[in-house]
């Protein structure tokens, strides 16, 4: 398994060295040439690189308070910190450490401070964590998580260098939640030690790397009707050849199975993007969600469409309605 990755590494490797030219699919060719109209740039390369890295063998499917899971952390740390992020209120390091369960885990938490309204917070959020590793059986036991949630994570880490360039408004505060998988457990945690009222939107990325149901250059939210957060973003991307659809899988009660519940429930309106087919990928938690199943195009034409489709809130132009919760 391990070394089958590595050649195809290789293969990927040499076939990036010539990819502005060379299309493999004429799904890529049309995703491709969709948000590029956009100013935003965000290099598929790099993306490449964090998908790869994040869903590796080595990180033993980055279940929290594995030497996997540190590996990850590791990853992620040294990126926020070669971007150049700052980190979050009183914390020494990008670590946000508690103890759940009796295991020592953290958030990683790197912060780009607005220049006119440092006070009003946009969060851009995914979860590093993931299943680990199955204890027995043959063949492939390592649960990668490539689209769940590296994708996210990747798109994270793009996001950062892309407003670092360009600069923001509002402060954004990057953060990727561990322990999503055992409940939301870290973004619980996060959630517990904010003034909800400064966080004015909350962007989270889930499965981001495949072609959705509506087509090539399209996203879905969850929990759509729940402010006017979506309606904003799809004002944004008018033509860009991107277009955001509403969760269509409202019987999945996606809005609260993702780490933007934990800021929802404080009234933040805080929204999951996705691009997969919930509803019948065969990888999902499955030791077969490798990075392989992805398509970069995918993933970095979506990172494209969020960073356009967000880019008045985070400017402080738009300020999405609160969310309110009756449970
Ligand atoms: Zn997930």
């Amino acid at each position: 398994m391990k070394k089958m990755t590595i050649l195809f590494a290789a293969f990927l490797l040499i076939i990036a060295c010539d990819s502005t030219k060379k299309v493999t699919s004429d799904s890529t060719k049309a995703i491709t040439s969709a948000v590029n109209k956009s100013i935003v740039d965000i290099d598929s390369a790099t993306v490449r690189k964090h998908l790869y890295t994040l869903a590796s063998d080595e990180m033993e499917g980055r279940k929290p308070g594995t030497e996997g899971i540190e590996k990850a952390a590791q990853y992620i740390e040294n990126e926020f910190y070669r971007i150049g992020l700052n980190t979050y209120g009183n914390l020494e390091d990008y670590r946000q450490r508690f103890v759940y369960k009796d295991i020592k885990m953290f958030n990683l938490i790197g912060v780009l401070e607005g220049k006119s309204k440092k006070d009003e917070i946009v969060i851009i959020s995914a979860h590093y964590d993931h299943l680990g590793v199955k204890s027995s059986g043959e063949g492939d036991l390592i649960y990668n998580g490539a689209n769940d949630d590296a994708s996210g994570v990747t798109g994270v880490l793009a996001l950062a260098e892309y407003f670092k360039k360009v600069g923001n408004e509002r402060t954004i505060v990057f953060v990727a939640f561990t322990a999503e998988e055992m409940g939301l457990v870290g973004s619980k945690h996060f959630g517990e030690g904010i003034d909800a009222a400064k966080f004015v939107a909350g962007i989270n990325l889930e499965m981001i790397g495949k072609v959705p149901s509506f087509g090539p250059n399209t996203a879905w939210l969850t929990g759509f009707e729940r402010s006017d957060f979506g309606k904003i973003v799809q004002k944004n991307l008018v033509g860009t050849g991107y277009q955001l659809f509403p969760d269509p899988y409202t019987n999945f009660n996606l809005f609260f199975r993702s780490d933007n519940a934990s800021l929802a429930r404080l009234g933040v309106p805080s929204h999951t993007f996705s691009t997969t087919q919930i509803d019948s990928d065969p990888d999902y938690h499955q030791v077969s969600d490798e990075a392989e199943t992805l398509d970069i195009a995918v993933i970095t034409e979506t990172i494209k469409a969020v960073a356009k489709g967000t880019e008045s809130i985070i400017n402080g132009k738009d300020t999405p309605t609160r969310v309110v919760i009756k449970e």
